[in-house]
């Protein structure tokens, strides 16, 4: 089987997967997580560096090119660092980013930087530091500020992840925008979504991607759309001569399922096919019960043709369960 033959049941290719590697986190992002907390999983229920080497290999082997690491934040797993070193060298896999808070990982840049990192997504809300503590529940602004500053200067390719949320952060939208003027990273503006752990926020939202282009366009009516990348779930702008640029993700409007080609393994095991079903396949449990490569590989084959074909659909689908996870087990 080569790469180019994955594709799903409405002809998305399939190559791209999101690993949540711990459902832990340093901060209490108030829409991912509820105050005290989620119930963590034990350690034994993750799944051991030794099993995502060998899921990762299977995954090279059927067609995955790109792998994100995610969490909960990745950096609170110890020796990270050794698992992206082993997973750098499986075959087929080419394109290794990661999503942090940037609290922990400062120091790792320079081996980031020569691994050969394709990208570091930092999740960022705000400018201000007293925002900062508020949105996140924790007083931790500086790291992340010195993760970006080091970022940058390695030049390693940096996305800052901007959640939008009424009444907490709309002041800063247009601040993250200048921040593109001078700087070489992209700053995406991401709709709320309901994974934090309780429930859904709002009855409907408000700042849906139209409105946060919109919001944009007042201050800075030149913005013009540009190109996306290939199955990129943002869209993208730039503002005439800023060096970085800017890109809205409809998360919660759902407006880019027909061009997914991203799949996502939770810190439980977990196989899901879209962001918003509620878990196809346990591969922790099947690959704990001693079976062959071949035959987790036709099991993800059939969960890979059985995809919905987008988000609405998925919820749909969902066993009962509403809505309640946090984004911290899921990985974003
Ligand atoms: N701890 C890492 C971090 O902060 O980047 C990785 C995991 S975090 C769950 C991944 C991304 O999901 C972050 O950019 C975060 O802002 C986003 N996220 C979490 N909960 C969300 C929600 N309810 N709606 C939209 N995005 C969310």
């Amino acid at each position: 089987m080569t790469a180019s033959q994955l594709f799903d049941n409405h002809g998305r290719p399939t190559n791209y997967l999101r690993l949540a590697v711990t459902d832990r986190c340093n901060l209490r992002c108030f829409y991912c997580m509820p105050e005290e907390g989620i119930k963590y999983l034990p350690k034994k229920d993750l799944l051991s560096f030794e099993e995502i080497e060998r899921l990762v290999t299977l995954f090279g082997q059927m067609g995955i090119t790109k792998i994100r690491l995610t969490g909960g934040e990745p950096f609170v797993r110890t020796d990270l660092m050794e698992l992206i070193r082993a997973i750098v060298k499986i075959k087929g896999i080419n394109d290794i980013h990661i999503t942090t808070n940037g609290i922990l990982t400062a120091p790792h840049i320079p081996e980031l930087k020569s691994l050969g990192i394709a990208s570091v997504n930092l999740s960022l809300d705000t400018l201000d530091r007293e925002r900062f503590k508020i949105i996140t529940r924790r007083d931790e602004f500086e790291k992340t500020r010195e993760t970006f500053q080091l970022l940058l200067k390695y030049e390693i390719p940096v996305k800052i992840n901007t959640v939008v949320m009424e009444g907490k952060n709309i002041g800063d939208i247009l601040e993250m925008v200048k921040l593109t003027k001078d700087q070489n990273v992209s700053v995406r503006f991401i709709e709320e979504m309901p994974f934090n752990g309780e429930g859904s926020h709002y009855s409907t939202l408000r700042w849906t991607y139209k409105k946060i282009l919109e919001h944009i366009q007042q201050e800075f009516p030149s913005i013009k759309k540009i190109q996306d990348e290939k199955n990129s779930t943002a869209y993208h702008y730039q503002v005439p001569g800023h060096k970085g640029n800017v890109s809205i993700i409809a998360a919660f409007s759902r407006t880019f399922c027909g061009t997914c080609n991203r799949i996502r393994l939770t810190a439980q095991g977990i196989l899901k096919t879209c962001l918003y079903d509620d878990g196809v396949l346990n591969i922790k449990d099947l690959m704990r019960s001693g079976v062959s490569d071949l035959k987790i590989k036709e099991q993800l084959l059939h969960a890979f043709s059985h995809r919905p074909k987008d988000g609405f659909e998925a919820e749909q689908n969902r066993k009962g369960h509403p809505l309640l996870e946090s984004m911290s087990t899921i990985g974003g």
